[in-house]
């Protein structure tokens, strides 16, 4: 059975733009319920970690150096089909094949500066959340 929670980052581009409060409407309009919360900002080797998977890829500390040079909000987010749905509201990487209505589309720049990160499983999304939020955290 499919999870019912995901983890999300506005990343720093969008963060920058002043584009919280439209991230989040279009999220809880999307379904999702806001279960943690925080504006926070990633170490270097907060960065290399959460991404360790593309550490060998060309892009990586370009990646890194972007994840890091500002704030990021962190959440929890829960929903029936979480993961799945959420990366269907978030859109393809790269926003020019985003689908229209998705937020990458409204808010991402380039296939790099793409606004949000949503997880890719059940597990990475239990990981990542735990990696941000203690349990009296979460509600
Ligand atoms: N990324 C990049 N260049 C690429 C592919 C990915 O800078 O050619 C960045 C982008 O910020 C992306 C992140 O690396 O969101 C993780 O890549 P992934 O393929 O896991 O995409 P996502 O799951 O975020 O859609």
């Amino acid at each position: 059975m499919a999870g019912t929670r995901t983890f999300t980052m506005i990343k720093p581009d969008a963060v920058e733009k002043g584009h919280i409060g439209g991230i989040l409407n279009m999220i809880t309009e999307g379904g999702f319920r806001i279960v943690a919360m925080k504006l926070t900002q990633l170490t270097v080797a907060d960065a290399q970690q959460f991404y360790a998977i593309h550490k060998e890829r060309p892009f990586f500390g370009e990646l890194v150096e972007f994840m890091t040079r500002g704030p990021i909000v962190a959440a929890i987010l829960e929903k029936d089909n979480a993961v799945d749905d959420f990366r269907t509201l978030i859109g393809a990487t790269n926003p020019a094949e985003a689908a229209e209505g998705t937020i990458r589309k409204k808010y991402a720049t380039s296939i790099g500066e793409n606004a949000v990160h949503g997880s890719d499983s059940d597990e990475n999304a239990a990981i990542e959340g735990a990696f941000h939020f203690a349990g009296r955290e979460q509600f």
